[in-house]
This record gives structure tokens, sequence and C-alpha cells, in this order.
């Protein structure tokens, strides 16, 4: 089975190694908007041997951990749904009191139309801070 998880990445890799990779969706209500991917077609986390669970949700806070830092959201959305595509991936979504949803999810109804809605853009030089704050701290992680 070939989904859209399992094929290379339409969008910007900001870290990969050989369990999952780390995806900059480019959103233009949330341009800080980050995916964990498994690199495996694995539907369910509990499928995932008990230290492989852990490297997911070590990656997905470094993630979380570089977003706050780099661009100090209000708050931060993680959710790991998958009912269209069941492989394993988290988004990682920095949230704003004034973005387009809040405090909808960012997939619920838009309380702030697009004039009204902030999309706290992400300049180029924070997103190279990003890259490189992911990587720091995935790496720091998985050493741990
Ligand atoms: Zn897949």
């Amino acid at each position: 089975m070939v989904c859209d998880l399992c094929k290379p990445s339409v969008h910007q890799t900001l870290w990969q190694d050989n369990f999952c990779r780390v995806v900059l969706l480019h959103d233009a209500n949330y341009p800080a908007y980050c995916r964990v991917e498994l690199l495996s077609h694995i539907k369910e986390m509990t499928d995932l041997p008990p230290e492989q669970r852990a490297r997911m949700m070590k990656t997905v806070f470094a993630v979380e951990a570089a977003i706050r830092e780099v661009i100090n959201p209000d708050k931060i959305n993680l959710a790991s749904l998958g009912n269209k595509t069941p492989h394993l991936h988290w988004h990682v979504i920095p949230r704003f009191i004034d973005d387009k949803h809040f405090p909808n999810s960012h997939w619920g109804a838009a309380t702030n139309n697009e004039l009204q809605a902030n999309n706290h853009e992400l300049s180029q030089a924070s997103q190279r801070l990003l890259q490189d704050k992911i990587k720091t701290y995935i790496e720091c992680a998985l050493q741990g």
C-alpha cells in the first residue's frame, strides 16, 4: 500500500533520520506548522514497540520546544488523527490568540476572517533558526 506519507514528502524536510522526518508545511495561516512523520507505514502508536514510541514522542517534543523558542506561540496543539491517512504522524501546530481559528482547532470553524487573522509569518532567518534548533534538540533528545 502506497499512501501519501509513504512517498517522498512534497513538503520541505527540516530534519530526517532512518526512523522519521520533520516537515514544514508552509501553511498560509500557520507558517511554522510542522509535522513529524514516521517513515514506516504503521497505523497506531501502540503498533510500535515501547522504545520506538518513546523515540517518536521525543522527536515531537523536541520540535515543540524548537517552535516555542523561535516564535513564542500562545499555545501548542499536538494532534495525531490519521483517519484519512492511517500512517503515524503528529501535527505540531503553534497557535496564537489572534490566529484564524483560535480557540477552535485549526481544522475547526474560523473565528477571524483572513484580513483580521494574524498569520505570524516565519521569516527566512526564523526558518533557518527553527531548522537548526529542531536538529539540535532532536539529536540531544535521542542521545539521552
Ligand atoms: Zn504510508
